[in-house]
Parts: C-alpha cells; structure tokens; sequence
C-alpha cells in the first residue's frame, strides 16, 4: 500500500516537473495527424513520384503524414492522357492524387459548360480551380449555367483565386482590387449553395482590417471557405491574437494548402519537406519559425489546439472533397470520421 502511494507521488512529481515530456507526447500525437493539400499544382504523371519522395522525406525526418495532393492543374503539364493520369492518380499512387478540372484563362468564358460537369466527377474529377485574379470577371452572367450546375451536383469550386493581395506588386489600385471581390460576392449571393474553397485566404489576409473582411465573408456566406496557399509568410502582417482567435473561431471553414507546383527536383526532397514543415510549425508551435512555405520573415507560430489542426488538415477536406475520406482510409488514416 505504501508503495503504491509512493509510485502516484512520484507520478504526481514527474507531471509537474515535467512539462516538455506532456508536450512532447501532444506534438507526437499531432505528428500523427494525415494532411492533405488541397492547392497544389502537381499536372502530370511523371511528377507524381517526386511529390511521394517529399512525403517520404517529410515522415522520415518529422514523422509527419502528407497524405494527400489536391491537383489544380491536372492535364495542364500533360505528359500522357486522361486515362494514364488517371490511373496513376487513382490506383499506382492509391488516390493520393485528387485532380480537379481547371481554368486559368477565363477571359473568353469558362471552359467547362454545365452539361460537362458530371461527365467530369463520374471519371473521378473532385473539384473545379478557377483562375480569375484582378477582374470582374466572375460574374459575368454567361458563367451563371455553370455556377447552377455545380451547386446541383455539388462540385467544390476548388481554390478560385479572386483578386490578388493588395497592397503589393500584385496589386496596387484599391478600385480594381475592391472591384473584383464586389463581383464575386455577387456571384456568392446568386449561388447560395456553391460550395467554394477560395484560395490565398481570399486575399484578405494582408492585415487587421482585411481580416475584418474575411471574417465578414464567413458569417455572410456559410457555403465559402478558404485555403492558405501560399500565405504562410503573411501571418505577421496581422496581429498574432486576433489571428489566431480567428482560425480557432472559423477552424471549419479554413483548409490547409501551399501552392507548392512544378517538379521537386531529386536531391531537393528534403529541402520541400522543410518548406512543409515550417508550414506546420508556424500552425502547430508558437516557436519562431524562419518563414512560411515560400521562405519569408520570421514569425512566431499560432500553436492551434490540436482539434482545429485535425480540421485543417484533413477533417474539412474530409468533407467538401469527394473520395479523400476513403484514400485516407484505404492509406491507413482510419480516425473514425
Ligand atoms: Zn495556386
């Protein structure tokens, strides 16, 4: 008897002496965590396996699970045809390839009419990525058909990218940044049920007040989310408080992704890897991170509670994606969703 009470006082000693060891196992428990991500510009076959190589190296220096690469630009870098990319997508790489139909010019109106849409989700197409950038030119009302049709069959407008952020080299004039986000909520309010991941954090995330903003498109618009492609190294341009109340309060509606593309080269796996993991550091720690994905200045991390990085990594994607809950399970991710 005395000798257990003695083992829970030394139990008890260990827990409050020992901070670091509780947190080092909550790290080990988010490590484990799968991720998909959902901007990525991967378009073609031959690239796939390099993209499986940075994962490799992502598990085997971090122990961290990139699971899943949401492509933007499939068919875009063609090395094959649909078939071949599909079946590498599909099954060689077990769905770790999700490929969405994609329109990067649409000055000359959008590529896909509505009668193609479902054509395009029974061959295994999970989303479609609209370019649009500084213009109006969403809501034009000839692209209306294809807006109706996605919301019937529930096709995820997969990383639109509206406008750019503002004030940069991207985009200097208020009237023309102002311009195009006005012509998308117009788009937004004619198409309630458009399901929408919008890229770049929208392009409000430049700082409090474009917060602000964003904030205001989530209440107004419960069918938009966003992804954090390519804005890791904007997360100091906001107060850290207020932006990671943020991401707490809107954890449902934020998606984790890069904008990584083009062909990791042999020999820089691990150089990628890191830019993946100081991605997840600066969600995951409130450590110093020397920059985002696309290297950056440094910037103190937002440490979200682990439920919110779930959603953020893949519970979100779980469920405005199809097929990505059954890749993770067939991966081995079975986390009870
Ligand atoms: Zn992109």
């Amino acid at each position: 008897m005395v000798k257990s009470n003695l083992v829970i006082v030394f139990l008890c000693i260990c827990l409050l002496c020992c901070p670091e060891s509780l947190l080092a196992q909550d790290m080990n428990a988010i490590s484990a965590i799968p991720r998909v991500d959902v901007h990525s510009h991967v378009g073609s076959v031959g690239r796939m396996e390099h993209y499986v190589k940075v994962g490799e190296a992502l598990k085997d220096q971090y122990g961290i699970n990139l699971a899943v690469w949401i492509d933007l630009n499939f068919m875009r870098q063609s090395d094959g045809t649909e078939e071949e990319y599909l079946y590498a997508a599909g099954t060689r790489y077990k769905g770790r390839f999700l490929p969405c139909i994609n329109d990067f010019k649409i000055s000359d109106g959008l590529r896909y009419p509505p009668e193609e849409l479902a054509k395009w989700q029974q061959k295994g197409i999970v989303g479609y990525k609209i370019w649009v950038g500084v213009s109006p030119l969403i809501d034009r009302p000839a692209n209306d058909a294809t807006f109706t049709k996605m919301e019937e069959i529930g096709m995820v407008g997969a990383s639109i990218h509206i406008s750019q952020p503002y004030p940069t080299s991207w985009c200097d004039d208020p009237v023309k940044f102002w311009e195009a986000h006005n012509a998308w909520e117009r788009v937004l309010d004619r198409h309630p049920k458009l399901k929408v991941v919008n890229a770049h954090m929208l392009d409000h995330f430049n700082s409090d007040e474009q917060l602000d903003y964003l904030i205001y498109v989530l209440e107004t618009y419960p069918n938009v989310h966003v992804d954090l492609g390519a804005r890791f190294q904007q997360f100091n341009r906001m107060d850290r408080d207020k932006l990671r109340s943020f991401m707490i309060k809107y954890a449902d509606r934020i998606l984790f992704g890069t904008d990584i593309g083009g062909q990791p080269a042999e020999g820089k796996y691990r150089q990628v890897a890191e830019s993946y993991y100081r991605a997840f550091q600066l969600l995951e720690t409130d450590k110093v991170v020397k920059g985002g994905f696309f290297s950056g200045t440094e910037t103190r991390g937002l440490a979200l509670p682990a439920g919110v990085l779930e959603k953020i990594y893949y519970r979100n994607a779980v469920r405005l994606y199809p097929r990505v809950k059954d890749v993770l399970k067939n991966l081995g991710y079975d986390r009870n969703d």
